[in-house]
């Protein structure tokens, strides 16, 4: 298949990039909550490579390597620093073949280290090796652009964007928007987006944090701020106005989550459904959005209802709901006239 380029693919039809490795990883117990280490991509490679496929399948146009995580810091805290290139070249590797399987791009990534001090010019040179070192193992592997993401200082941010920038390669750099959408180091989001469009981002946007009831207003004023693509990639989860960000939910229904926080793992009844999140992605094209994606928590089902809503028909609507044929709550789903309406009478007493 044939791969255009990320910008040609903007302007045209837009993009949509699929996230939420690390949490559907998770459940699927693949990655260990807390520390969050892709160590998966070398432990575990077909299960890495079956989620690309599905997610390429119900729609993404990328697929965005698995390296979230996966630098020097976080390497260095389960012990495995030494495995830090070999996990890097085989997540790049993973994301290659599913890409030229599906006519996907393929998009390193690089995020936030935990480990920037907004004043301390020693963390923030270190953060530069260690972004040096994944970008340019990116680059050796041809990808089509860089993902820099769930950044929590512009700082951060923007030294990832110099990097990728020195290696010549398109960059979607997008923010954190906490519970105060202002960077950690005081920069505003809005203003920090600005800021990485005139350093050069190509797209700039907001991931992660939000679920799409609050992250839509901040995406509107983005929209009208910067002049390049916009990328929004909110969690699938129920925030709202007292309870913003997915860190800050709280189940009145549970008493038994360890730590009383539903956050990270046990936000499930938060989710939103596949028609939450094709309202967004309707709403955020009418807002001019053309980079669109799900974060931590996303699942396949809901990057097809993405797809459909952009008015796509991935491989995987072939298998999208057609309650007409439900055997009690459809109109032709029994082969005989007696049978349907035996089960029209069932549908009643569910
Ligand atoms: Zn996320």
């Amino acid at each position: 298949m044939t791969t255009r380029g990320l910008t040609e693919r903007l302007d045209a039809e837009g993009v949509i990039c699929a996230e939420g490795y690390l949490f559907e990883l998770e459940r699927r117990g693949y990655v260990q909550a807390g520390p969050f280490v892709p160590e998966v991509v070398l432990e575990h490679p077909e299960a890495v490579g079956g989620l690309h496929r599905e997610f390429a399948h119900a729609g993404s146009d990328v697929v965005l390597a698995f390296t979230y995580y996966g630098h020097r810091e976080k390497m260095r805290l389960v012990g495995k620093e030494h495995l830090l290139e070999p996990l890097n070249r085989e997540a790049l590797k993973l994301a290659r073949e599913v890409a030229d399987d599906y006519g996907c791009l393929v998009a390193g990534n690089v995020c936030n280290t935990n480990h920037w001090g907004p004043d301390d010019a020693e963390t923030q040179r270190e953060v530069r090796q260690m972004y040096e070192e994944q970008i340019g193992w990116a680059a050796d592997a041809g990808v089509d652009y860089v993902v820099s993401e769930t950044n929590d200082y512009y700082g951060e941010a923007a030294t990832a964007l110099e990097v990728v920038k020195a290696h010549g390669l398109p960059a979607v750099v997008t923010l954190s928007a906490h519970r105060d959408p202002t960077l950690w180091d005081g920069v505003p989001v809005i203003e920090a987006a600005q800021r990485l469009e005139q350093a050069g981002a190509e797209v700039v946007g907001l991931n992660c944090m939000r679920g799409p009831a609050t992250l839509f207003g901040l995406l509107g004023e983005l929209r009208q701020a910067v002049s390049c693509h916009v990328a929004a990639l909110p969690v699938p989860y129920r925030t709202d106005e007292a309870h913003p960000t997915f860190q800050s939910l709280h189940d009145a229904a549970c008493d038994c989550i360890p730590g009383a926080r539903p956050f990270p793992t046990a936000l499930d009844p938060f989710t939103c459904n596949r028609y939450e999140m094709g309202a967004f992605a309707r709403a955020a094209w009418d807002l001019g959005v053309r980079y669109l994606g799900v974060c931590c928590g996303g699942a396949p089902h809901h990057v097809r209802a993405m797809a459909e809503a952009w008015g796509r028909r991935p491989q995987a609507s072939r298998y999208s709901p057609d309650m007409a044929r439900h055997a009690f709550f459809g109109t032709s789903g029994s082969s005989s006239a007696e049978v349907a309406a035996r089960n029209r009478t069932r549908a009643g007493e569910l």
